[in-house]
């Protein structure tokens, strides 16, 4: 069987670089972490969430204008957690399926693979250094 040499030295493998196993796996690691990370952050902040609002429902009645607006403002700031976790949480599992895929963490302009270094600090990176700087060069 000589189909998956022949998939593998196939055209278009030069004109874009390839990642390397290691890398795609080091990069699984990473993207794994922070979804393990962002899930346990969520669901304290989920608790917590659900804290105020027994907390809300528990004091309703004795409260004065002032303590009631503070905790409103104490429950806005927990939903928007958890949605900006959740969110961000979204984008690492996205991440993931895009990895197995083959489609995650090349560069959308020149497709040559964004390094992990990159990646590491913007996992949500879709162009490389040098892309980016372009295209901020000529935004400004
Ligand atoms: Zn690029």
């Amino acid at each position: 069987m000589l189909v998956n040499s022949a998939v593998i030295t196939g055209k278009g493998a030069d004109t874009a670089k390839v990642r390397s196993t290691d890398e795609i796996e080091q990069i699984r690691v990473l993207l794994q972490s922070r979804f393990d990370d962002l899930n346990a952050e969520y669901e304290q902040a989920v608790a917590e969430n659900h804290r105020l609002r027994l907390v809300e429902i528990g004091d309703a009645a004795g409260d004065d204008q002032a303590d009631s607006g503070s905790k409103t403002a104490e429950r806005d700031a927990a939903t928007s957690l958890l949605r900006t976790l959740l969110d961000r949480r979204t984008q690492a599992e996205t991440a993931m399926q895009r990895l197995d895929e083959g489609t995650y963490g090349n560069c959308e302009n020149c497709s040559n693979p964004i390094p992990v270094e990159r990646l590491e600090v913007f996992p949500s990176a879709t162009t490389c250094v040098h892309c980016k700087s372009n295209r901020e060069r000529r935004a400004g």
